[in-house]
C-alpha cells in the first residue's frame, strides 16, 4: 500500500506542507500498522491533518535506528556535534514564524507567544552547541603510583516523551543537552500537538545530524510511551508531563532495566505579594505569572497571596487587568489569550470552576465558555477560598487563578510550602531581607523575586518534591545525560 508522508494544510491566508510520517533515520516513514490520529485546530475543533500513529513495533524500530547511530555519532569530534547543533538554531531562527504560525495552529497560543517560544528555542539549542567540546572528566593526583582520573560519557540511547503545553520549547529542552552529550534519541511528542515537532524534525536532517541520532515519533501514552519506559535497549528516560503519569514511567523504568529516570512535574505554585511591594508591577506579574499560555504551564502561579493591607486594591486591579485580556483567535495580533488545548482540557479546566463555586468559593471573575466554536474559556478569578478546597490543592493546569488573604510572612510561608508540588514560588517585596529569608523559605525548585516564569537556559530547571526529579538546563542539565566513569591505571 502507497502512503503519503506529508500533507498540504491550509488555514486561513496561512498554508504549510507538513511531514505527517514518524521520523526516523532521518526520513519520514509510515507507522508499521499504516495507523493514524486526528488533530485538532483549538481554535475551531476542526481536524487539521492526521498524522501516523507510533506503536511498539515503531518504538522498536526507532531504538534499533538510534542504537545504530550511536557510534557514527560519538566518533564526530565534539565541536561538530556543537556545529550541527548551531546550524539547528539557525534553520529554526530562519523558520521561525512559519514555525510560530503552526504551533499556534495546533496547540492553540497566540502567535504572538508562540514566537516568543521559538526565540527561547533558539537560545537553548545556541547555549548546548557551546557545551559540546566542554564535557569534562577530572585528572586526580591520589597516589604517585596510579594514574587516576574520570571520564564523563553518554548514557547511549535515551527516551523522551514530552506535552503539549510547549511543544518546541519542552523539545529543545530535552533534545539539546542529550545530543551535546552524545547520546541518540527516541522522543515523543504528545498527541494533541504533534505538528510542530515534526517540523523541526525536517530540519533536524538538513543540520547534518547522521541518520538515527534523532528519531521523532507521534503517538498516544499507551502504546508508544509506555514502549519508550519499558525499552530495554533505552539507557534513560526524561519525561515531563503530569505527577500522575510521572509516577508511572518511574515504575515501568523500575520494572524493565532500571533505567535512569528525570521527570519535570506538575505544579500548584504560589505567587506572594506583599503590602511593600511595587503594586501594579505585582499585578502584572502574577496575572501573566497564572494567565500566561491559558494557565496550561507547569509553573502556573494559580495560588495568589495578597498581605491584608492592600487585599482589597489588589484584587481590584486585578480584576480590572482581567478586563482588558483580549480572548480571540490566536492568529489575531491583538488577541492576548486563545483557546484551551482541546475539548478534554476545557471539560477538565470548565468541572474545576464549576467544583470552586460548588465549595463555597466566589467566582470574583470570568469563568464562562466564548463562543460557540473551539476551547475558549474566559480566564477566571475566585476568592474566599480556604485551604481545604480542590482549587486551592490540585493543579488545574488552565486559566483558573485563587486568590488568598495573609496577614504575616511566617503564615504565608506556610501555606504556601503546604502542597506535595514544589516546582515555582515567587515573592513580590521592597524589602531586600524579606525576600531573601523568603526565598530561602520556599520548597520550590524556581524562585522569583519580582518576576514569574522567567526560564534562562543558563539557570536549571526543575522541581522540588513530587513536581519532579532532576533537572533540565543549565549544566545541571547536562548531567542528566551523562555518566562517570573513574579509571584508576596501576603504573
Ligand atoms: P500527561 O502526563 O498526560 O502527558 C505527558 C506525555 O506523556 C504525553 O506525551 C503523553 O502522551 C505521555 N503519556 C501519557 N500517558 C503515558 C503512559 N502511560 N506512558 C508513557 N507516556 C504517557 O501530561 P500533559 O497533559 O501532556 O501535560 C500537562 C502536565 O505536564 C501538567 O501536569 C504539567 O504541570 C506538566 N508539565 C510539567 C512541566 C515541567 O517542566 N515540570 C512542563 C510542562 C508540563
Amino acid at each position: 500500500m502507497a502512503f503519503s508522508t506529508h500533507v498540504h494544510v491550509e488555514s486561513g491566508a496561512k498554508s504549510w506542507s507538513l511531514p505527517t510520517g514518524l521520523f526516523i533515520n532521518n526520513a519520514f516513514i509510515p507507522s508499521v500498522t499504516g495507523s493514524k490520529f486526528d488533530t485538532i485546530d483549538p481554535s475551531t475543533g476542526d481536524v487539521i491533518t492526521q498524522v501516523f500513529q507510533a506503536g511498539k513495533e515503531d518504538v522498536d524500530i526507532a531504538v534499533t535506528a538510534a542504537q545504530k547511530a550511536l557510534a557514527t555519532w560519538q566518533s564526530i569530534p565534539a565541536a561538530e556535534r556543537g556545529k550541527c547543533l548551531l546550524k539547528l538554531a539557525d534553520l529554526i531562527e530562519q523558520n521561525s514564524t512559519e514555525l510560530a504560525e503552526l504551533e499556534s495552529l495546533d496547540n492553540g497560543k497566540t502567535v504572538k507567544d508562540a514566537i516568543g517560544d521559538v526565540q527561547g528555542v533558539v537560545e537553548v539549542y545556541r547555549y548546548y552547541a557551546g557545551w559540546t567540546d566542554k564535557i569534562a572528566g577530572q585528572t586526580l593526583d591520589i597516589d604517585p603510583k596510579l594514574h587516576t582520573y574520570t571520564r564523563v560519557e553518554p548514557l547511549g540511547v535515551v527516551g523522551q516523551i514530552i506535552p503539549w503545553n510547549y511543544p518546541l520549547m519542552m523539545q529543545a529542552w530535552k533534545l539539546a543537552p542529550a545530543l551535546a552529550c552524545g547520546n541518540t534519541i527516541v522522543m515523543k511528542t504528545s498527541e494533541k500537538t504533534p505538528l510542530s515537532g515534526l517540523k523541526v524534525a525536517e530540519l533536524i536532517a538538513k543540520a547534518g545530524f547522521p541518520p538515527g541520532v534523532v528519531n521523532i515519533l507521534s503517538g498516544f501514552g499507551t502504546p508508544c510511551g509506555e514502549a519508550i519506559a519499558r525499552h530495554r535497549d533505552i539507557a534513560k528516560i526524561a519525561f515531563t508531563g503530569s505527577t500522575a503519569v510521572g509516577r508511572k514511567i518511574m515504575i515501568m523504568a523500575a520494572e524493565s532495566n532500571l533505567k535512569k529516570v528525570t521527570l519535570e512535574l506538575g505544579g500548584k505554585s504560589p505567587n506572594i505579594v506583599f503590602d511593600d511591594a511595587d503594586l501594579d508591577q505585582a499585578v502584572e506579574a502574577c496575572f501573566g505569572g497564572i494567565f500566561e499560555n491559558m494557565g496550561q504551564n507547569c509553573c502556573a502561579g494559580s495560588r495568589v497571596f495578597v498581605q491584608a493591607g492592600i487585599y482589597d486594591l489588589f484584587v481590584e486591579k486585578f480584576r480590572q487587568k482581567m478586563s482588558q485580556a483580549k480572548l480571540g483567535h490566536p492568529r489575531d495580533p491583538t488577541a492576548t489569550m486563545g483557546p484551551l488545548v482541546d475539548a478534554q482540557q476545557f471539560n477538565s479546566v470548565s468541572s474545576y470552576i464549576s467544583i470552586g463555586v460548588k465549595e463555597g468559593a466566589t467566582l470574583a471573575y470570568g469563568g464562562k465558555r466564548q463562543g460557540t466554536k473551539g476551547f475558549f474559556l474566559e480566564p477566571a478569578l475566585f476568592t474566599d477560598v480556604t485551604d481545604s478546597m480542590r482549587i486551592y490543592q490540585e493543579e488545574i493546569f488552565g486559566p483558573v487563578a485563587c486568590v488568598v488573604k495573609f496577614e504575616t510572612e511566617e503564615e504565608v510561608l506556610k501555606k504556601a510550602n503546604a502542597t506535595s508540588y514544589g516546582l515555582a514560588a515567587a515573592v513580590h517585596t521592597n524589602d531586600l531581607r524579606r525576600a531573601v529569608r523568603m526565598e530561602k523559605g520556599m520548597k520550590a525548585g524556581n524562585v522569583w523575586v519580582n518576576c514569574y516564569n522567567l526560564t534562562l537556559p543558563q539557570l536549571p530547571f526543575g522541581g522540588f518534591k513530587q513536581s519532579g526529579i532532576g533537572r533540565e538546563l543549565g549544566e545541571y542539565g547536562l548531567r542528566e545525560y551523562t555518566q562517570v566513569k573513574s579509571v584508576v591505571m596501576n603504573l
